[in-house]
């Protein structure tokens, strides 16, 4: 691709977009503009240069085609329910709104298959497939709106991907447009396909290295029998001592999350559900043949009251179960009660280390004389600590941040992650320069690098550059980079 001789103007974006066929929905006006200028990481907003909302894939090649060739920058959006930022505007940029691309393609009872737009919400994918009795597992708390190419470019999770995994495990192929304005097909609708595997690479890529334009999705048949429980804890350690026996015991439940008091007496303000007084709750979900769950619910009572649970209320039928799940279903809309605003974190850390990690979170807490709730996939020890902070405090917003940032060290220095679903955007820069050795880094800008040569794909988002590491690791406690032994990561 020829880049062009002077930087682009916006007559020349908003001009490339008006040559689009057939014409395409374009918003140039600043206050219209208003309803792009930031997605749920609402600590950032811009204003973008302009926003398109395309109606189809054609349009989307001519778009990422003709911006492409005058540079540029195009930050994708799907539904904006991402939390990191990734789908927060460039001053310079195109917004590419994929809302308008909600058709489902097609449903396949015997592939099991579900191809879909990338507009398409999550939850809509369940509805269409539940007349073959199929549904599509990965369900984010934010399922109702948030859109499949979403949930692909940020590889999402949910209460249910201890059992049936993120949204990579279930996606079969995509049709993805590069940032050279080329349409790739990755994938397929069998196991493996040849070639290496660049579906894998798709999910997760937080619209750095593609436009997804449809998905092929895996449905599943909906589990003969579900079983869902509560059981209340006195001590959040001892809540979280139960995570590990459940899994170590060989038993891998369909959901275990886990809320703390900070939480519970949220959601008892918010909904007056009837929750059991208690320092931690598990919800504990699990499903299967009807016989094979029988035995697991067994089994998990058994360990739930060896490991100190006060209480253990099992869910009779439909109206119960959704009863049990309201309260961590509403936990974030509930944490409203404590304080307006809060700052939700995302981190992973091996199972075991969670008693530690959650006092040591506590602690943190204690020193910034900040409140933390916490509300998480405690199965797979992807925690979600939640700051409280008030906004119209100087400073309070900058030391939940230095809070948050001290909340990641914690889940790297436990050997976890500083991301489990929320993705890194441009909330998480300063922390992949900890979790990742220079050449690590290098390796992921070769990567954008060959899909999009000209960067003009979401710049500056999800892989800091080395420059910025580089300044940001001298202020660092760890001095810039942790002390990891020196093993390959690729
Ligand atoms: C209340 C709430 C609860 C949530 N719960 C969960 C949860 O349980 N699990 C979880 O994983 N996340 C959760 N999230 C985060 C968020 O919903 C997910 O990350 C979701 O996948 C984002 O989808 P979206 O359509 O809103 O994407 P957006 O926010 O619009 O975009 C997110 C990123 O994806 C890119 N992108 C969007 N569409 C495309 C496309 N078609 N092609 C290429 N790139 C694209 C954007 O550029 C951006 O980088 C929650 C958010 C909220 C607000």
């Amino acid at each position: 691709m020829n880049a062009v001789a002077r930087p682009a103007t916006r007559t020349d974006a908003l001009a490339a977009l008006a040559a689009v066929r057939p014409p395409v929905r374009v918003v140039a006006e600043r206050d219209e503009l208003a309803a792009f200028e930031m997605d749920a990481y609402i600590q950032r907003r811009q204003t973008p240069l302009a926003a398109v909302l395309p109606d189809t894939e054609e349009q989307v090649l001519q778009i990422v085609g003709s911006l492409g060739r005058l540079g540029v920058p195009i930050v994708t959006r799907g539904a904006g329910t991402g939390i990191s930022g990734g789908a927060t505007p460039t001053a310079d940029g195109v917004m590419l709104v994929l809302t308008r691309m909600r058709a489902i393609l097609s449903v396949d009872a015997a592939a099991r298959l579900a191809t879909v737009e990338p507009g398409v919400p999550n939850a809509q994918v369940t509805v269409a497939a539940e007349p073959v009795r199929l549904y599509f597992a990965p369900d984010p708390s934010s399922q109702v709106i948030s859109s499949i190419g979403g949930n692909v470019a940020e590889n999402a999770g949910g209460v249910h991907c201890l059992k049936y995994g993120l949204t990579v495990h279930n996606v079969a192929g995509l049709r993805v447009i590069d940032g050279d304005g080329d349409l790739l097909e990755v994938g397929g609708e069998g196991l493996d396909s040849p070639g290496y595997d660049i579906l894998a690479v798709m999910n997760g890529s937080e619209g750095n290295l593609g436009v997804v334009t449809r998905a092929t999705l895996r449905l599943l048949p909906r589990p003969e029998a579900t079983e869902t429980m509560l059981a209340a804890f006195d001590t959040t350690k001892a809540g979280a001592e139960a995570v590990s026996a459940i899994i170590g015991a060989g038993v891998i439940p369909a959901a275990i999350e886990m809320m703390d008091r900070v939480v519970i007496d949220a959601c008892e303000r918010y909904m007056a559900l009837g929750l059991p007084k208690a320092e931690a709750l598990l919800l504990v979900e699990v499903d299967g043949g009807a016989e094979e769950t029988a035995e697991t619910l067994a089994s998990v009572k058994a360990i739930l009251a060896s490991c100190g649970a006060t209480e253990v209320r099992v869910a009779k039928g439909e109206e119960e179960r959704a009863n049990l799940w309201k309260s961590r279903k509403g936990a974030f809309a509930a944490l409203a009660t404590v304080m307006p605003d809060y700052y939700t974190m995302d981190g992973t850390i091996p199972r075991r280390a969670l008693p530690e990690v959650l006092e040591s979170i506590y602690a943190l807490g204690r020193e910034y004389g900040m409140v933390i709730g916490n509300v998480f996939h405690a199965g797979d020890g992807n925690m979600h600590p939640c700051i409280f902070y008030d906004s119209a405090k100087a400073g309070d917003l900058e030391r939940s941040e230095e809070l948050g940032g001290k909340i990641l060290e914690l889940c790297i220095d436990h050997g976890g992650t500083i991301t489990g679903e929320h993705g890194v955007g441009i909330e998480k820069l300063k922390a992949m320069c900890l979790q990742f050795r220079d050449g690590e880094i290098a390796a992921f800008h070769d990567v954008k690098r060959a899909f999009d040569p000209e960067g003009i794909l979401n710049p500056g988002k999800a892989v800091p550059t080395l420059k910025r590491c580089a300044e940001w690791g001298g202020l660092h406690v760890h001095g810039g980079r942790m002390p990891r032994p020196d093993i390959p990561r690729f």
